[in-house]
């Protein structure tokens, strides 16, 4: 089966042609990054404009790097959210208009589920059940994966996502957007003890996350050291701060995990990319027996592949939509 996805929930233009929901034929990503990074974030009227001028041209694209026509292709998907309504909209009117045209279904993806199947993608022989951190710039999600389709969601965090948090303290650091590859890199060279920010647990039992006191405590620790007139050590800060979000996002992983018997956790989203957080869980999990597998960066972040694959997934589980399909620009996990 060939598929054609299209991604465009946030500031990627992304298309690409797959065989089987494993094998990536091309995956052709427009990123905007350089055009939003001047305003601090993502402007969303900018960012629809732009999928609008890209969108034909990358899926010419993808076709062509893949060697394939439009009529080779036989089911086209689309993320129908989460996402901003007027990003999700070009892609979806693609799609449908191709899918309508070619005669062929149409499956509408749930983004957060292609970032999880960005796995599939780089493991070819990974299947579920697993458990799964889906940590991204919107979402942070604790995920057992029970079967291609049935993602169940244990835990989510009840206020800022994990990626989210690192854009903020990066800004309030000067540091350019987005910010977590930047407090990646910085964390190499800073002392993760410098600082003692809090590790926000919750409740002792329970699998959310909150990330917002984490944020405010390295905005008071930067205030504080401004009015006392001390030298700020960025590297120091960056470091503090990512050991930790993810020594809660590891601890949280592991402890479901260990609780349902996985023999496998997988990482996926933006935040699946970050060095810190991937050799904490390998070390982790080593000492458990369990198994770490994650995306390449390159399908950590937005991507048509990890779509593509998606909808692959639930169209042989007999999943699919209709010309009706609408944008979701809240879908939750647990949403069909
Ligand atoms: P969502 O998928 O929730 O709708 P999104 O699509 O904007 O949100 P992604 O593309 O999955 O998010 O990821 C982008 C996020 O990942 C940004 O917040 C970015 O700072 C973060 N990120 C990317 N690389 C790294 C890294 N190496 N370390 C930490 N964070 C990172
Ligand atoms: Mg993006
Ligand atoms: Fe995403």
């Amino acid at each position: 089966i060939i598929t054609l996805a299209i991604e465009t929930s946030c500031d990627e233009t992304s298309c690409a042609v797959l065989k089987n929901g494993r094998e990536v034929l091309s995956n052709i990503i427009s990123s905007q990054i350089e055009i939003h990074r001047k305003f601090g974030g993502v402007v969303p009227e900018v960012a629809s404009r732009k999928h609008i001028e890209n969108i034909n041209i990358i899926i010419e694209k993808a076709l062509k790097e893949a060697n394939v026509d439009f009529k080779d292709i036989d089911i086209v998907g689309v993320t129908r959210g989460p996402g901003l309504v007027g990003a999700l909209l070009v892609g979806i009117s693609s799609a449908k208009a191709i899918a309508y045209a070619l005669d062929k279904p149409l499956i509408g993806v749930n983004h957060i589920k292609g970032h999880i199947c960005a796995n599939y993608i780089e493991h070819k022989t990974l299947e579920p059940p697993f458990t799964c951190l889906v940590v991204s710039g919107g979402h942070t999600y604790l995920v057992q994966a029970n079967s291609y389709t049935d993602y169940e969601l244990i835990g989510r965090t009840r206020d800022d996502a994990a990626g989210e948090a690192f854009d903020k303290v990066a800004r309030s650091l000067g540091l350019p957007y987005p910010g977590g590859p930047v407090i990646d890199k910085l964390s190499k060279v800073g002392n993760p003890k410098a600082i003692d920010f809090p590790r926000p647990c919750l409740e002792e039992n329970s699998y959310d996350f909150s990330f917002s006191g984490l944020k405010t405590a390295v905005l008071n620790y930067l205030n504080q050291m401004k009015q006392k007139g001390e030298e700020i050590v960025v590297e120091d800060v960056a470091a503090s701060f990512q050991q930790a979000v993810i020594e809660v996002l590891v601890e949280k992983t592991i402890r479901l995990a260990k609780e349902r018997n996985s023999k496998t956790i997988a990482l996926a989203g933006g935040v699946a990319a970050n060095k810190g957080l991937r050799n904490l869980l390998e070390i982790r999990g080593s000492k458990e027996g369990i198994e770490i597998k994650y995306p390449s960066t390159t399908l950590c972040t937005d991507n048509a592949a990890m779509i593509g694959s998606c909808a692959y997934f639930n169209y042989i589980s007999g999943q699919s939509s209709d010309l009706g399909l609408t944008v979701e620009p809240n879908l939750e996990l647990d949403q069909k």
